[in-house]
């Protein structure tokens, strides 16, 4: 019946695994709350758990590697957690070695926004594009960039990290230690934040008298017209615009896609955006580059680490 690759998008919250055909279909998947413990040893155990559960829900299949995408900078080669700010107990983890004692299969690990930028290029809204950007606006700011259809990784791992570009040279503290990072202004955490900058300011405002406001309740309110809360994505559009020009200006990007929960106010950050890569860039590249919404969603990073799956099932 073909082979199938079983691969998995490790959040801070949820941890998914699907089981992914050559074709990128998707024939089971399973979601459940991320464990969390001071050792990764709780985590271990729950996804060798949804492995095994997705092994005995498909029979007559041959399995390939097992293929993690995780929130942390990873060093791809030796299989290693190298940084994960938010699941520190992963941080220095043999995550590959100890997956592939316990499970009998190989075990690849990706960095998740890398993952997505993969996925996007695979299947979603980059597909067939050689050179592409991919930012993921969720509680952080990650990027992922494909140079000549490859992830481009660094020596270290570290390459892509679009959300710790310095945006503002005394801006707000980020938690990789800098300070002003493009995250601190573009992810949905910046957004929220933003807003109550804006009520400390203004005491009148709309959203001042919300105890807890949402990035998803400051889109309903500027697509309603209020005039706070379309500042506060002129803003988010501003500083992403800002980063995006250096990227497009250094990398000539044929597309740049944005996915991430933060993306859905793209209608209200998208002009401050367009506006600020048509001050910034070179004509020539800026004519070529086009912005996309990620078409993939949430399976964009789970079809990306399924591909790494299926090429490294091919070179072998
Ligand atoms: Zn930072």
């Amino acid at each position: 019946m073909g082979e199938i690759v079983l691969a998995a998008d490790l959040g801070g919250t949820n941890l998914r695994m699907a089981a992914v055909r050559r074709d990128g279909e998707i024939l089971s998947t399973s979601r459940k709350r991320t464990p969390r413990s001071d050792t990764g040893e709780r985590l271990l155990k729950e996804i060798i758990y949804a492995v095994n559960e997705c092994r005995q829900q498909l029979t007559g299949y041959e399995f390939g590697p097992v293929c993690l995408a995780v929130p942390a900078t990873v060093d791809a080669r030796k299989g290693v957690v190298v940084k994960a700010p938010n699941l520190p107990e992963l941080n220095g983890f043999c995550l590959s070695s100890e997956l592939r004692n316990k499970l009998g299969a190989q075990v690849i690990l990706e960095n998740d926004a890398n993952a997505a930028a993969l996925g996007e290029n695979w299947l979603g809204a980059s597909q067939g594009i050689e050179n592409s950007i991919m930012v993921t606006l969720g509680t952080g700011v990650g990027g992922g960039i494909v140079i000549g259809g490859k992830i481009l990784r660094g020596p270290d791992g570290t390459a892509g990290e679009i959300g710790h570009i310095n945006v503002e040279p005394n801006g707000h503290q980020c938690g990789c230690g800098s300070q002003g990072c493009l995250e601190q202004y573009a992810s949905a955490t910046a957004v929220v934040r933003m807003a109550k900058e804006i009520v400390a300011e203004k005491p009148n405002s709309k959203f001042a008298e919300k105890t807890y406001i949402t990035s998803e309740d400051l889109y309903e309110l500027g697509i309603s017209g209020d005039a706070e809360a379309k500042k506060v994505f002129e803003r988010q559009g501003f500083y992403l615009g800002l980063a995006l020009s250096g990227l497009i200006n250094s990398l000539n990007p044929e597309a740049i896609v944005f996915g991430g929960g933060a993306a859905a106010g793209w209608d209200l950050f998208m002009p401050a955006l367009r506006s600020e890569i048509e001050k910034r860039t070179y004509l020539t590249p800026a004519e070529r580059v086009k912005l996309f919404r990620s078409e993939l969603g949430d399976d964009a990073g789970i079809l990306g680490a399924a591909h790494l799956g299926f090429e490294n099932i091919a070179r072998n």
